[in-house]
């Protein structure tokens, strides 16, 4: 038998309890959840939504960036559909929106609700070909136009009723202005008249609601983005970058390898060291330092843990989640690169053991899927309503993906089912899972659980938690005694 066959012991979240310590926390309140995604991206709470289909497009990043998280939006998108949802993300919100959409008075009331409906935007400033303003046409001017083909200089405000500032106006005299105006959008001009920014009440009024989103200089919130390791992952990444993504996060199952390497270290070539990526998935403390010596601006942890996984059972590869992350960690410690513990949380305690582990952040898949903000519909099953989650390797999703590619039409489905049945074996699976409603609501759950924990161990920061934290390998009896029992349980 080989030196790995020493049998090292592997534990996981269920089979440890952090050891309550003395602790001078209040208040949960007290305990701050401030801590970092990358390298240089900080976040207020240590949550990241998982680049999965069911989890992670330009909604669900909003609403994560809003609460002070950030969202990886997934890879198994067309390019331009990958690129226009981060576009989405960096346009939902800004101090100032640099390059407003904009269209000109002879296009027609369609074209605007086009825009509106491809852009997310309540309004569109008209210019003419020079780039001078000469109106602007709200949601409300086109609400009850039956005219589609009508002209938009026939239903916009013109420009001598705008209410307009000069560029570099100060934020509290753009919000006097929409204030005492009553109005909602407010157009800059340079000298010359052309349009140079937009300010919206909307935004200002975002910045209230959400004091502690994630935002990058512009006020504009933060998005990272997924990308393979071939086919078009370079250009991919480029123009990723190009609308706005604040990181890139190289995503492959076996992170530990060429090719994580290899991508990573040639993104940062073409793109400059100053470039965020994050790589990954790695669940050992060699994977952890050989993407770090890559250049790695975050390592992501993980392989076997994810609720949609079947990889350990298909393959017998694996570490148990816990172990992974203090392996990855302790590796990572002293060189100012966070750990991502991805897969398997499934409630609150998890999150606090994760990063009592020494993980900076966890990323969560399945238990954000049945969520509002997850793309795709709720499915109603005998009244009850769910939504889909779905491991990227599963059948289901590599047969979607390889459809997409080869523009096959789903009466060529079974043709395709077989072929990727030929191929590979599926390292996830499919599931449903009951509709849960807004992503804030379980966050909040979260992050409550967290703050109490972390008042446990007696931390005020997370970095206090991975100094004084301690683990006690808990029984199976231990295990039973930690849920509730001996009850008939009402909820
Ligand atoms: P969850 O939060 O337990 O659902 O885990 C989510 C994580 O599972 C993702 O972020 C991925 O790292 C991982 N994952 C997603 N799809 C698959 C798959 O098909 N096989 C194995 N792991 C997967």
């Amino acid at each position: 038998m080989r030196e790995s066959a020493k049998f090292r012991l592997g534990l996981t979240f269920d089979d440890v309890l952090l050891v309550p310590k003395y602790s001078d926390v209040r208040s949960r309140k007290d305990a701050s959840t401030a801590s970092r995604f990358s390298r240089n991206i900080p976040l207020s709470i240590p949550i990241v939504s998982a680049n999965m289909d069911t989890v992670t497009e330009s909604s669900m990043a909003i609403a994560m960036a809003r609460l002070g998280g950030i969202g990886v939006i997934h890879r198994f998108l067309p390019l331009e559909v990958q690129v226009a949802e981060v576009a989405k993300v960096k346009r939902s919100e800004s101090v100032v929106i640099e390059d407003p959409i904009t269209l000109g008075a002879e296009n027609t009331v369609k074209d605007a609700w086009d825009a509106i409906g491809e852009h997310s935007i309540g309004g569109i400033v008209i210019v003419d070909p020079r780039g001078k303003v000469v109106g602007l046409v709200t949601r409300r001017d086109i609400t009850l136009e039956r005219n589609l083909g009508r002209r938009l200089r026939e239903v916009m405000t013109p420009k001598k009723d705008l209410v307009t500032a000069p560029r570099g106006v100060a934020l509290e005299e753009a919000e006097r202005l929409l204030h005492a105006n009553k109005i909602e959008k407010l157009p800059l001009l340079d000298k010359e008249g052309r349009l140079a920014g937009l300010i919206t009440s909307k935004d200002i009024m975002k910045r209230r609601q959400f004091p502690s989103a994630t935002k990058d200089s512009k006020g504009r919130l933060r998005v990272a983005a997924a990308v393979g390791v071939k086919g078009d992952y370079v250009e991919r990444a480029g123009r990723l970058l190009d609308a706005g993504a604040d990181c890139l996060v190289v995503d492959i199952a076996h992170g530990h390898s060429s090719y994580a390497i290899d991508t990573l270290k040639e993104i940062k070539k073409k793109y400059g060291r100053g470039v965020e990526v994050v790589a990954g998935n790695v669940a050992t403390s060699s994977g952890a330092t050989d993407l770090i010596k890559a250049g790695a601006d975050a390592v992501k942890v993980g392989v076997g843990a994810g609720s949609i996984c079947v990889t350990r059972v298909v393959t017998g590869s694996g570490v148990p989640q816990l172990t992974a992350i203090i392996d990855a960690a302790e590796a990572a410690g002293g060189s100012d690169i966070p750990v991502i513990g991805d897969g398997g949380i499934r409630n609150p305690g998890d999150v606090t053991k994760a990063l009592a582990a020494g993980a900076s952040t966890v990323m969560i898949g399945s238990l954000f899927a049945g969520t509002e903000e997850s793309p795709g519909p709720t499915i109603l099953r005998e009244g009850v309503r769910y939504k889909l989650t779905r491991g990227m390797a599963s059948l289901a999703a590599t047969v979607d993906r390889r459809m997409r590619e080869n523009g096959k039409s789903a009466a060529r489905e079974s043709e395709v089912i077989e072929e990727v049945i030929q191929e590979s074996v599926p390292e996830g699976v499919e599931g449903l899972i009951p509709y849960k409603g807004r992503v804030e609501e379980v966050v909040k759950e979260l992050v409550g659980g967290l703050r109490s924990g972390m008042s446990y161990s007696g931390a005020h920061t997370i970095a206090e938690l991975h100094q004084k934290a301690e683990f006690l390998r808990i029984t199976s009896a231990g295990y039973k005694e930690s849920l509730p029992h001996d009850i008939q349980k009402v909820v």
